[in-house]
């Protein structure tokens, strides 16, 4: 199907963007922003949503780009997926995200589809959420009122739905630098280029053979990304090894909700969840 129309905006700047966004939902339009177009595209030529105006990012350049910011990785929102595989900030500083954007689709979408909008569209079995909650990312939301920081973990609210509002933008996603950890993002799904059944991020800072830090996230274990909080905790202090690593992996399910659906009940999520939190923990504590 052909999406029903729509009028076009198409702004060079956040602040023009910012201004659109605010004319438009206060005399009452239905308005869509347009990141990449990988998630909405679909969603219009299904009909599943008919938004009147589309205010599109795509000649912005100000949000596109990775730099350093002292101890922080500042990720512009249309950061596509494939820069985040390649770029050798991510790489050196916050290794899981481009690990996890290589499991993302195919190239043609990891060229359009960007980091910002897999993170607000918040698909429950989307692949960037959990590795941005497990590595403590934080968004930048700018709205009429200025901007305003928002931590992983109370951005991600609900099922596709997230802290950012109707008039706001996601702007930048800011990441703690884990130089030198080991990480991994462990993907099962039942056929190439799709979306995870259950995936695992987890990244190791280990230190003369203990493990230091550890962080674990899941991916389609509840309606937003959840933390393996006692995965982790088992795991500090730890020697890291095979053993340490298989116990502390059993609780990975633990807390969760996992969904049920047309490929995998809650109890196979759960086993895939311990599965996965081992396979994802032996790759990051070797390196
Ligand atoms: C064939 C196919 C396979 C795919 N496979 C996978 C996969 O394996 N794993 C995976 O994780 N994803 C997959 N995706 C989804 C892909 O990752 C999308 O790129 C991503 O979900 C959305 O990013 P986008 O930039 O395309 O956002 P869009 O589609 O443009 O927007 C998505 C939502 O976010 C909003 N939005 C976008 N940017 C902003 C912003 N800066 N501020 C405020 N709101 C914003 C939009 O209004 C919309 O509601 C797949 C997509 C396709 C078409």
């Amino acid at each position: 199907m052909i999406p029903a129309p729509f009028d076009y905006e198409a702004p060079t700047s956040v602040d023009e963007a910012l201004s659109i966004l605010r004319d438009l939902t206060s005399s009452g339009k239905d308005v869509k922003v347009l990141g990449g177009g990988q998630s909405l595209l679909p969603v219009l030529r299904l009909r599943m949503a008919a938004p009147e105006v589309v205010v599109d990012l795509g000649r912005i350049d100000d949000l596109r780009g990775v730099r350093e910011d002292g101890d922080v990785l500042a990720i512009g929102a249309m950061t596509t997926h494939d820069t985040m595989t390649r770029d050798p900030l991510v790489r050196q500083h916050a290794l899981l995200l481009a690990l996890a954007a290589e499991t993302v689709a195919d190239p043609q979408v990891r060229h359009r589809g960007t980091f910002g909008g897999a993170l607000v569209h918040a698909d429950p079995a989307g692949d960037m959420p959990a590795p941005a909650l497990a590595l403590d990312a934080s968004m930048v939301i700018a709205g009429a009122a200025g901007r305003r920081t928002v931590a992983a973990a109370e951005f991600f609210e609900d099922l596709f739905t997230t802290a950012v509002g109707e008039d706001e933008l996601l702007v930048e996603v800011r990441v703690p630098k884990h130089t030198g950890w080991g990480a991994a993002y462990e993907k099962f799904n039942r056929v190439a280029q799709a979306w995870s059944i259950v995936g695992v991020a987890a990244a190791l800072r280990v230190e003369g053979g203990s493990i230091a830090q550890a962080r674990v996230a899941l991916t389609n274990m509840g309606s937003v990304p959840v933390r393996a909080t006692s995965v982790e905790q088992a795991l500090v202090g730890q020697q890291a090894t095979a053993d340490a690593i298989r116990t502390a992996a059993q609780a990975a399910a633990e807390g969760t909700d996992p969904p049920v659906d047309a490929n995998a009940d809650a109890d196979y999520r759960r086993h895939l969840a311990g599965v996965l939190t081992r396979r994802a923990l032996q790759t990051a504590a070797a390196g």
